[in-house]
């Protein structure tokens, strides 16, 4: 307890002056290229039984405040209210379901009904809190470009954020329709919507070739405008994901299902390592967790990467019913090999360049050790559509895809462990979501409905009212219609910006 001590932010690649939690959430990515770390992390500074008295935004506040530590309670306090209100279709944000032996954290009760709105209904917030705390007078202008649930979360999350504007990219032909549907009847009059014609890789160069195009920079502080990023690897959106953690231990303290200072383990679902590290970060602020299982789809670099030491991205590229982890190359995980190599900016700066080289990156028996707290293992796709039938069956509750790998993980980890540790899965998506795949996986029969009537069928069976998300956008109106080619990118943002 005591007097607060500050927590600056460092580079993973080289040792640059440390910088204020606002400056590193208003500049993303560290200068050179690498990610923001905590210089330290800081520990609960309440005991577990006074969290467990708390409602969800209280467990905020107390989290975030030991990062955030050059906002002032007023401004996080506001973020906080402003972030977690009646956005999220449940009073206490993020509810915990029992099933199957183990209790679902749901994290998708935001507005686009999947976890990354934990995040991104702060992260507008504190960017603009920051901008104000730096003296910034330009209006932020978020550039996104997405493969379908970021851009979303990220549209509904900055939609008539004061201070803010935001261009989404998504590749026409790349989407599902309802990921489309999602995006293109998104209001907000400072929101700009735009389908390129090629796919999510080409959307991705366009938006980094426009952040890093000097001229453009200029031309926007000529008009009052500055590029930001609502990326994965912002600080901002790391820290509000740690809060979670703390309310599930809290409430299964408060429900009398654990003892005080009992462990719990934790299962997430893994793409970018950015939900599983925010796990990571909590328990080494002293919540009693024991063991992180870290839950892959068929993409199974980070399975292969706890077994062996040695991560490697030349491999073919899956595409699975869980599209969200779909990823060969987990930005967030450079934040862990920093800290196993002994918080040693070169160590991790010639591993980074390795795998960009190389593509693959081998670390010592000696940073292995540092990882005894994770266990990772893989869903292939039967195995996902088997867990999401099983639990259906067996408890009625209907689990999304994404879930379904964490809970298939689940299932292997206790047979090859016998480990009956309380265990606490982060449910990460709405299964109305990923109806079809879900739909599927319970039976065969309703491969021949359209969109909406399985979502009609998926209420019925699951006893679970269709979300809000998904009725609004059933009638919604087009607002968005712009396509382009991906060398008018910049001319698009320019028009939208009116220069
Ligand atoms: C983004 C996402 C994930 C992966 O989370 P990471 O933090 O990238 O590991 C898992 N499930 C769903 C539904 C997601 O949207």
């Amino acid at each position: 307890m005591g007097k607060k001590m500050e927590v600056l932010y460092n580079s993973t690649r080289s040792s640059q002056e440390p910088v204020s939690a606002s400056v590193a959430i208003l500049k993303g990515l560290t200068d050179d290229g690498g990610l923001f770390v905590p210089d330290h992390i800081p520990a609960l500074d309440k005991s577990l039984k006074e969290l467990a008295a708390m409602s969800y935004q209280q467990i905020a506040y107390e989290v975030m405040k030991l990062y955030l530590t050059d906002f002032t309670e007023a401004e996080l306090k506001s973020c906080i209210e402003r972030a977690y209100d009646r956005k999220f279709d449940t009073e206490v944000i993020a509810p915990l379901t029992e099933a199957d032996g183990a209790y679902f954290l749901e994290l998708f009760h935001g507005s686009t009904i999947a976890f990354k709105d934990m995040a991104l209904s702060i992260l507008p917030h504190l960017l603009t809190t920051s901008a104000r705390k730096n003296h910034i007078e330009n209006e932020i202008v978020i550039l996104t470009a997405t493969s379908g649930d970021t851009g979303k979360a990220a549209l509904a999350g900055f939609a008539d954020v004061e201070g803010t504007r935001i261009v989404v990219f998504y590749p026409k032909n790349g989407v599902s329709p309802i990921q489309e549907k999602q995006m293109v009847t998104q209001k907000g009059k400072n929101t700009f919507v735009v389908g390129i014609h090629g796919n999510f890789d080409d959307a991705q160069t366009g938006v980094k070739k426009i952040f890093s195009d000097k001229q453009m920079a200029a031309e926007m502080a000529e008009h009052g405008f500055q590029f930001s990023s609502a990326n994965s690897i912002n600080i901002g959106r790391l820290v509000p994901q740690i809060v979670y953690y703390v309310y599930a231990y809290a409430k299964l303290l408060s429900e009398g299902r654990i003892e005080e200072g009992q462990q719990i383990n934790v299962v997430v679902p893994t793409g970018n390592f950015g939900n599983i590290l925010a796990a990571f970060y909590a328990k080494n602020m002293g919540l009693p967790i024991g063991k992180l299982i870290c839950a892959s789809n068929d993409n199974k670099v980070l399975y292969d990467f706890f077994r062996t030491g040695t991560y490697d991205r030349n491999r073919e590229f899956v595409l699975t019913s869980s599209p969200s982890m779909d990823i060969l190359i987990s930005s967030n995980l450079e934040r862990l090999i920093y800290r196993i190599a002994g918080n040693d900016p070169e160590k991790n700066a010639q591993l980074m360049a390795a795998l960009s080289g190389q593509g693959k990156y081998e670390i010592t028996e000696e940073m292995k050790a540092g990882l005894q707290d994770f266990y990772g293992n893989y869903a292939s796709e039967e195995e996902t559509a088997a867990a999401i039938r099983r639990i259906y069956e067996d408890c009625g509750y209907v689990i999304d895809t994404h879930t379904a790998v964490a809970a298939a993980v689940f299932g292997k980890y206790t047979q090859e462990t016998g480990d009956r540790t309380p265990t606490v899965i982060a449910s990460t998506a709405s299964p109305f979501k990923f109806t079809r795949s879900v739909m599927n996986a319970i039976d065969q029969k309703y491969d021949s409905m359209t969109d909406f009537e399985l979502v009609d069928e998926l209420s019925r069976i699951a006893n679970v009212p269709v979300p809000g998300a998904i009725e609004e956008i059933r009638n919604a109106a087009v607002l968005h219609d712009h396509i382009c080619e991906v060398d008018e990118m910049p001319e698009m943002v320019k028009r939208f910006l009116q220069f």
